[in-house]
């Protein structure tokens, strides 16, 4: 990735068919407006700057973002919570494997847990034993990663390079400075606007990202 590459988040879109998560639903978008923002991708001038990520393995990812990004010869970066595959309202196991013909398929952990609380033996199987698995399902390896909750420390960054990724994502917000392998997403909301996208992806930091930042940058020297 260049030092200008905007990352982007999606979660879950349209309608979730499992419970959800205390919190989760402001991460989930309509179809149609999903749609719009991937029209605002194929229509930018730099698409291939544009990296699109999705989190948490729902069934969604096959359903709409797959079909969606084909059609609009886009790509995207699925991070895959590995105990959720094969159960209702997210991906199976063999979705996973047609989803990787094409596009890049990241461990997002075995559990969706905070990475910062675990004991070594705990994050080394949320780490290592989800790349595991990945790796056996989809039959190549997997360097990338993307931290749950993006609540990550000093420990957690390098155990994530200790179990073999190269590139792990944060939901810190904003363009991303990439030479030590951490990319900056931006996390898109059911509140976020074309308008929001639309200046995301032309690399406007706005000022909401920017004190998410900052306030982060904050909780981790206190953790
Ligand atoms: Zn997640």
């Amino acid at each position: 990735m260049t030092a200008k590459q905007i990352a982007v988040a999606f979660h879950g879109i349209g309608h979730p068919v499992r419970p959800l998560e205390p919190g989760e639903a402001r991460y989930w978008i309509s179809e149609d407006l999903f749609l719009r923002f991937l029209d605002l991708v194929a229509a930018h001038r730099d698409p291939a700057n544009i990296r699109l990520t999705f989190d948490d393995a729902n069934d969604s990812d096959f359903h709409i973002a797959r079909p969606a990004l084909h059609e609009r010869g886009l790509t995207g970066s699925f991070f895959i919570i590995t105990s959720r595959l094969d159960n209702p309202g997210s991906l199976s196991s063999a979705q996973l494997r047609t989803l990787s013909e094409r596009m890049e398929i990241g461990s997002h952990g075995v559990d969706h847990v905070d990475w910062r609380g675990l004991d070594p033996a705990r994050l080394e199987e949320e780490l290592a034993g989800s790349k595991r698995v990945l790796e056996r399902c989809v039959g190549r390896a997997v360097t990338v990663a993307s931290i749950p909750y993006g609540r990550y420390n000093a420990r957690v960054l390098a155990a994530v390079r200790a179990a073999g990724y190269t590139t792990v994502y944060s939901s810190d917000g904003g363009p991303s400075s990439t030479t030590i392998g951490l990319v900056a997403r931006t996390n898109v909301r059911v509140d976020t606007t074309l308008h929001d996208f639309a200046k995301l992806i032309d690399g406007v930091d706005p000022v909401g990202a920017r004190l998410v930042r900052r306030l982060k940058a904050i909780r981790r020297k206190l953790v």
